[in-house]
């Protein structure tokens, strides 16, 4: 009786596909970080399934790929990552992947001019592209461009859906702009555990440093300890900012050798760096991100400068 049911609903589903051509199952892509799976997951909408690896709160500089995760890699049909040593314990395993499924690394596609060198290894391109919106709207026309390549009868689709994200993109750019420069020239210091923030710097003329260096996988000293906690004094930065994937230790050693030279700097919350929050929140979405974050710098250091 349950195999004649399972043949019944095997021939409607067959009929159906018949009666309608373009029916078909849902591309089935994977992305590394979150802020790329929502690119996808807003231009593919219904057509697409889309898988993220790395979970919130954790850090795709030290992220390696488990058998589990080479298992949904080996079965997509399109795969998505930021590149530019962003996944760097991922890279082999990705280039592997490349070799006979369709491989996108996101930011790698961004003209050399447009990217920031790194400011300790000679040749090394900084990979924290999204901090920039508008060069996020670049991969978003990227990752619109692959998909069409791939399912080019779902064209009209993929365009209606990413003109609309990226309208919404723009509006994001428009409102970070207006909250930074809610700030004076001398608050916008932005210190950070590492060096995520410098695409935000340029696009919003913040002063972004890190207390490592533009990825987490280098330890840090005393001496760069100290060296940081000059540059805070010297500034008199009222904030500095602990980031959801990254331990907050080294930070608080930052405070108490801030402390110890007679100034206070305070924490001012912690923001999203490498990957989005949980995607219940809205902070799991790239846009709730941003917003989130430039809202949590701007209003702690007003909340600090009016406490004064
Ligand atoms: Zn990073």
């Amino acid at each position: 009786m349950k195999t004649l049911k399972m043949l019944l609903i095997y021939i409607i589903l067959n009929f159906c596909l018949v009666l309608n051509p373009e029916a078909r199952e849902p591309i089935h892509a994977v992305a590394t970080i979150g802020q790329i799976a929502d690119i996808v997951k807003n231009i593919g909408s219904e057509n697409i399934n889309v898988q993220r690896l790395i979970g919130p709160g954790v850090d795709p500089h030290l992220y390696s790929a488990s058998e589990s995760d080479m298992d949904k890699l080996s079965s997509a049909d399109i795969i998505f990552y930021n590149g530019l040593s962003l996944e760097s314990k991922m890279e082999v395993a990705l280039q592997k992947m490349g070799a006979t499924i369709k491989t996108v690394p996101v930011s790698e596609t961004l003209p050399v001019s447009m990217r920031l060198e790194d400011q300790t290894l000679q040749g090394q391109h900084d990979p924290h592209i999204w901090f920039d919106v508008t060069l996020w709207i670049l991969a978003a026309e990227k990752i619109r461009d692959e998909l069409i390549a791939f399912a080019p009868e779902l064209k009209d689709q993929f365009s209606a859906n990413a003109d609309a994200y990226i309208a919404k993109l723009k509006e994001l750019h428009e409102y970070v702009h207006n909250r930074a420069f809610e700030l004076t020239g001398e608050e916008r210091v932005l210190v950070t555990t590492h060096d995520a923030f410098r695409y935000l710097g340029r696009a919003y003329d913040f002063e972004a440093v890190g207390l490592h260096g533009i990825t987490t996988q280098s330890s840090v000293g005393a001496e760069e300890v100290a060296r940081l906690a000059d540059f805070i004094v010297e500034r008199k930065v009222k904030m500095i900012f602990v980031e959801s994937s990254i331990p907050a230790k080294n930070l608080r050693d930052v405070q108490e050798a801030v402390k110890s030279r007679g100034w206070d700097v305070a924490v001012g919350g912690e923001l999203f760096s490498d990957n989005t929050g949980s995607e219940e929140g809205p902070e799991g979405a790239y846009i709730g991100m941003m917003t989130y974050n430039i809202d949590t710098i701007v209003n702690s250091v007003r909340e600090k400068t009016t406490a004064q």
